[in-house]
């Protein structure tokens, strides 16, 4: 019998996938090695499944798994987020896998880079301009135009993008997202601690895109709205419902607007999560990520005859025949359930009252009471996520409303 596949997933301590993933790997049959950046109490003791790496360096990472896989060959690696996926691309250029191109990932994940080459490409993007924290925010806040977004360049879930309608909230915002920058310890280029990404606020309604690339190809898996107006000043992730119930000639030129941005970032292989902006100028692009839908959001999708967006993604990163991309015929959706005010979290009630609301799935609350809970712009993580089915998305984004308005939290 030939040997089981071996696979390296790189697990960000802060990463809310690993579940997914590892569960794929079990009904997949694959043999799971997993790398994450502090040293793991048990790697001892099982030193062919665990390696820790330094993520913020991706050469020396490389290095590492090199000497793991002469002794235990790996044959894919998979990055569960956006923290890890330039370290992926190092590592499997190392190992000669096929994988996206390092810069290919590396433009992805610094937005001020995207920007560049999108707008080169011309592909639309809201016009922007890259700002020095060592700057003086008065200064800059007299030549921008308004309304704008400012935003880190490499953070994720919405930390630290924040809206500016005039001079003194821009200076406001800078501040807080210089000091935002200052607390974070996940690893960061150096470049993305010193500056920040100013950009046109867009309007219009706001989509995001999952999809598959094989071989250059991109596969839309999924179109899902995001219903709830994200108008700022801060842009709280809250419902996704998938499929769109935009005009067919919309959704098919979001489709090729996201397939022009990743040729441009010379994206290939693996999955992409792109944001798209849509108005009556067309789709902009906001961002395209080269990892799959963050938090448990992925639990709204399943495939062909009951595979999951991991099992698919895993096939995928093996060579492995991936039989149907076709999303379920229901309409599926998620809450992720945002974190009004900062304080400690007491109590949760409501939970069974919410899960019993029809078509919801699933209520999970991912955050413990006595947790110190701290939302947007600071905050990243959600108090919790509640999914639904039903035949349509109205009935789902209904769902997922009524069940959200059965909960309560306690913070204190
Ligand atoms: P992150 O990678 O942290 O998610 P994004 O650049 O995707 O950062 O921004 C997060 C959210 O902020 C977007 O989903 C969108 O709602 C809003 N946003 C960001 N940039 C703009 C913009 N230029 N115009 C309008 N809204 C924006
Ligand atoms: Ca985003």
């Amino acid at each position: 019998m030939a040997p089981a596949s071996r696979l390296l997933l790189l697990l960000p301590t802060t990463t809310y996938r690993t579940e997914a993933f590892v569960e794929a790997a079990h009904k997949l049959g694959v043999e799971l090695v997993c790398a994450s950046e502090r040293p793991s109490t048990f790697e001892e003791l099982a030193p062919d499944s665990l390696i820790t790496l330094d993520f913020a360096d991706p050469e020396a990472s490389a290095e590492t798994v090199a000497g793991f896989a002469r002794r235990l060959p790996i044959d894919a690696v998979v990055p569960v987020d956006d923290q890890t996926t330039v370290v992926a691309a190092a590592i499997s250029r190392r190992l000669g896998l096929k994988a996206n191109a390092l810069s290919a990932v590396s433009a992805a994940r610094d937005k001020h880079a995207m920007r560049r080459c999108l707008s080169e490409a011309g592909v639309p993007v809201p016009r922007f301009r890259l700002v020095r924290l060592s700057g003086d925010p008065a200064a800059t806040a007299r030549q921008v135009e308004y309304p704008c977004v400012l935003k880190p360049l490499a953070l994720s879930a919405s930390r630290g993008v924040i809206r500016a309608d005039r001079p003194g909230e821009f200076v406001t915002a800078f501040r807080r997202i210089a000091a935002i920058l200052e607390s974070v310890e996940a690893p960061m280029p150096d470049e993305a601690r010193r500056a920040l990404l100013v950009e046109d606020f867009v309007p219009g309604s706001e989509v995001a895109l999952e999809g598959l690339l094989i071989g250059g190809t991109l596969h839309v898996l999924a179109l899902f709205d995001k219903p709830d107006p994200l108008d700022g000043p801060f842009f709280e992730e809250t419902i996704y419902v998938t499929p769109s119930r935009l005009p067919e000639a919309a959704q098919t030129r979001i489709a090729a607007v996201t397939r022009d941005a990743c040729s441009a970032l010379g994206l290939t292989e693996g999955p992409i999560h792109a944001e798209l902006r849509v108005n009556e100028l067309g789709p902009f692009v906001l961002e395209i990520a080269a990892r799959s839908i963050g938090g448990l959001c992925s639990r709204t999708l399943t495939f062909g005859t009951g595979r999951s967006l991991e099992e698919l993604i895993l096939c995928h990163a093996l060579g492995r025949p991936l039989q149907s991309l076709e999303r379920e015929r229901r309409a599926a959706g998620v809450m992720m359930i945002p974190i009004p005010r900062a304080g400690r979290l007491a109590a949760v009630h409501g939970a069974d009252e919410a899960a019993a609301v029809d078509h919801v799935d699933e209520v999970a609350i991912t955050m413990h009471p006595g947790q110190e809970v701290i939302p947007l712009p600071e905050g990243w993580q959600y108090l919790g996520f509640i999914f639904a089915r039903a035949a349509t998305p109205d009935a789902v984004e209904e769902a997922l409303r009524r069940a959200h308005a059965r909960l309560r939290f306690d913070i204190e």
